[in-house]
């Protein structure tokens, strides 16, 4: 039975570890449903990336390969999932919420005539009638709901980091060879590539330092680049996050901010220097394993979640924690 189908990314011809998120996932509502998992691959060569996700046990593995999939391009990548889920009748359907999960969802939920439910923390059956439960945080981060909706398949994007990958498993996966039926004059929206100077990987980072408003402008940035070149000596690969304050107020790039509407981290460690710890942020950061907040205001909200605080201007902590970094390592 096809009954949970998951699309799974590929990054340079690999498996991207994102997935393993999302079979994790499946796997819990296959238990629930007494159904098959199935995962569909994209793109112009996939061995490599059939045989790493074989090894995490599916039952089916579609390999949808075709020259035209190379690169991701919209319509084509829409079109063929559109035959795929034709052709098998998925009850459940689920993507990443990565920038492929939220172009294709809505699409896709348009052309089946069924439901989409965007960026799940959690998902599960409804055992009275078998139907997906989707919750999701809702009001800008302020409460979770949970939605059933009809129609199948059962569309939903899931939220990364927040379902334990799965682990490699024994399992006689079939391999499914199709080619959809594309060509080029299917495609309306074209991508180009942005080339950016910097790449920020904020969810790779062990340690993200982040300012936030509380910083008053954005000098205070090349303060916190000295925290972090400090912090790097001794605690690997560090990375600058921010608030949407800071970046509303044009001192950094929108690559950087922590939160709803930024990047979902976990850092070994983060450090908020001058956030307040408004909802919409700590949904970004509140799993990072040690949180650090050093901020004026003893009443803010970033404390209540922080394992360390301190009650300073930063100005005056910053370089003293900068010296000390430097004297012991
Ligand atoms: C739909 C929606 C989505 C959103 N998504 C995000 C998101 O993804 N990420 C995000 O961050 N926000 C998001 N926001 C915005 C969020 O609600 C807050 O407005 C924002 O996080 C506040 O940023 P901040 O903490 O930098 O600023 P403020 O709330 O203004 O806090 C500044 C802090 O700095 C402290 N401070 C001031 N001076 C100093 C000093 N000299 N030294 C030390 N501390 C000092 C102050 O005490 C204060 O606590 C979203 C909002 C909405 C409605």
């Amino acid at each position: 039975m096809n009954d949970v189908l998951i699309l799974g990314e590929v990054k340079e011809g690999s498996l991207d570890m994102k997935t393993l998120e999302l079979l994790g996932a499946g796997r819990k509502l296959c238990g629930d449903l007494g159904s098959g998992l199935s995962v569909v691959l994209m793109g112009d060569e996939l061995s490599k990336a059939v045989d790493q996700v074989i090894s995490y046990g599916p039952d089916k593995v579609y390999k949808l390969e075709h020259p035209l999939l190379r690169g991701f391009k919209t319509d084509l990548w829409v079109e063929s999932l559109e035959q795929l889920c034709r052709q098998i009748n998925p009850k459940v359907f689920l993507m990443g919420h990565s920038f492929i999960g939220m172009e294709l969802g809505p699409r896709l939920a348009c052309r089946l005539n069924t439901r989409l439910t965007t960026d799940c923390i959690d998902i599960s059956i409804d055992p009275e009638d078998g139907v997906l439960l989707r919750t999701k945080p809702v009001s800008g981060g302020n409460a979770i709901s949970v939605f059933k909706c009809p129609g199948e398949p059962q569309l939903a994007t899931m939220r990364g980091k927040v379902f334990k990958p799965a682990e490699p498993a024994e399992g006689n996966g079939e391999i499914v060879d199709m080619v959809p039926e594309i060509d080029e004059s299917m495609i309306r929206v074209e991508s180009m590539e942005v080339v950016k100077e910097e790449i920020v990987a904020l969810d790779k980072a062990d340690v993200v330092v982040s300012g936030g408003a509380g910083l008053g402008e954005e000098d205070g940035f090349e303060m916190l680049d000295g925290l972090a070149k400090a912090l790097s000596k001794s605690f690997g690969n560090v990375m600058i996050g921010c608030s949407r304050v800071a970046v509303d107020k044009g001192w950094i790039s929108s690559d950087h901010q922590v939160g709803l509407t930024g990047t979902i981290i976990s850092p070994d460690i983060y450090v908020a220097v001058g956030i307040s710890g408004a909802i919409q942020h700590l949904v970004g950061m509140v799993n990072s394993k040690k949180i650090i907040a050093i901020n004026n205001d003893p009443g803010c909200n970033m404390f209540k979640v922080a394992d360390y605080g301190v009650v300073e201007d930063f100005e005056e902590i910053i370089p003293a924690l900068i010296k000390k970094l430097e004297e012991l390592s």
